[in-house]
């Protein structure tokens, strides 16, 4: 099977990683040269919106994926007239604007902060005084890591957070006082098979994921329950097939959903030692049409991000269970070079393993 993959970052890097036991070949579109795919596979150098491009990207594929939610609709629709291309195009254009995504969750009932819709300085106005404040708001579209969007403690605040907008569509969202970030991995199949993996604890800086790590307190519990529940609602709404991933505030025992992902996430890393089947593994499963993998955890695990710069590689590989994946990028302040998952028996012999880890990394993380 040929499987042609829109984005050739890390995640289109460790699909084919997880393709190639399967025996599924890849492809790989994406206008940043030298992108990390492209160290195994073939990239196609283009923008996302050549139809002439498109056409010689799927040549002799047989499914097409994407691992970058901001490929235009447009593109993914052209493709979808000529082959299967999941997660089907509706899934990315609900998720590609924050105020169709809420929407999307409401309907659906699942939990999110009260959201306001705002296009223009007196709707913010009024959108601040609804939600209350502190106030969040977000850019409605091509909003990541935590830019495009800003948070308005105080009246005073409104006029500069619209000069900052500089015009973009925004929502406004109340502020959510939340005790954990968490997320859910679900997927679904071909065949509307559906599996979910434990909910994982994340923690962010600066709004860039540095850390997940799973839950294990959570597995079976009500608030995984409740996490599954919402993820098979919109599964099945959306028609969905492949990897989907939900994230979500604690709050005081229960989720309010923030937004989601049309793919493989970054706080699924950790599944590719920590899971019977990674996500990744999983997603291809979905997308050619076999049959879903287990999703139980393989012993604790806990994944960092390696953002920034590089730690020494001999040192990282010291630390028992500790499995390093490099993107094969040049480092660069802010950006994702690479991972760490740290396996083990059980969370006291995980907790010393991330110390260790800690502190070995913590001059690199810093310099991030
Ligand atoms: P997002 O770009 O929506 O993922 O937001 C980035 C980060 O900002 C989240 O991981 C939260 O830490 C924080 N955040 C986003 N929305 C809210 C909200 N409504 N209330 C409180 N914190 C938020």
């Amino acid at each position: 099977m040929n499987v042609g993959v829109l984005g050739a970052g890390q995640l289109g890097r460790m699909l084919a990683l997880a393709g190639y036991p399967l025996g599924l070949r890849f492809r790989f579109l994406d206008p940043t040269p030298d992108s990390p795919a492209s160290h195994l596979a073939e990239q196609i150098v283009s923008a996302y919106d050549d139809l002439h491009v498109l056409e010689q990207f799927a040549t002799g594929l047989d499914v097409v994926t994407y691992e970058f939610e901001n490929v235009p609709v447009e593109a993914v629709q052209h493709l979808y007239s000529r082959l299967p291309v999941y997660p089907p195009p509706e899934a990315l254009e609900a998720v590609q604007d924050r105020l169709t995504e809420k929407e999307l969750f409401r309907r659906l009932g699942v939990p999110t902060a009260p959201f306001v819709a705002v296009r223009s300085l007196e709707d913010l106005e009024v959108a601040v005084s609804k939600v209350g404040l502190p106030a969040v708001v977000k850019t409605r579209r091509l909003g990541y890591d935590g830019k495009g969007q800003w948070i308005v403690r105080q009246g005073a605040d409104i006029q500069p957070t619209w000069e900052a907008a500089d015009g973009a569509a925004l929502i406004v969202e109340g502020f959510v006082a939340f005790e954990r970030e968490l997320s859910i991995l679900a997927v679904r199949s071909r065949a509307g098979e559906t599996a979910f993996y434990p909910l994982v604890e994340n923690h962010h800086r600066d709004g860039i994921l540095r850390r997940s790590c799973v839950d294990a307190a959570t597995v079976g519990s009500a608030l995984q329950r409740g996490a599954e529940g919402y993820a098979a609602g919109v599964l099945d709404a959306l028609g969905y097939v492949g990897v989907l991933a939900i994230e979500f505030f604690e709050v005081r025992g229960s989720l309010v959903a923030n937004e989601m992902a049309p793919r493989v996430h970054n706080s699924g890393h950790w599944t590719i030692e920590g899971a019977e089947t990674s996500q990744f593994e999983n997603h291809l499963r979905a997308v050619v049409g076999l049959p879903l993998g287990n999703t139980d955890t393989r012993g604790a695990s806990a994944m960092i991000n390696l953002i920034g710069a590089l730690p020494d590689t001999a040192a990282v590989l010291q630390v028992p269970g500790a499995h390093l994946h490099l993107y094969g990028k040049t480092p660069r302040a802010g950006r994702k070079l690479g991972h760490v998952t740290a396996t083990a028996a059980d969370e006291d012999e995980l907790d010393d393993r991330l110390k260790r880890l800690d502190s070995l990394l913590g001059k690199t993380l810093d310099a991030g």
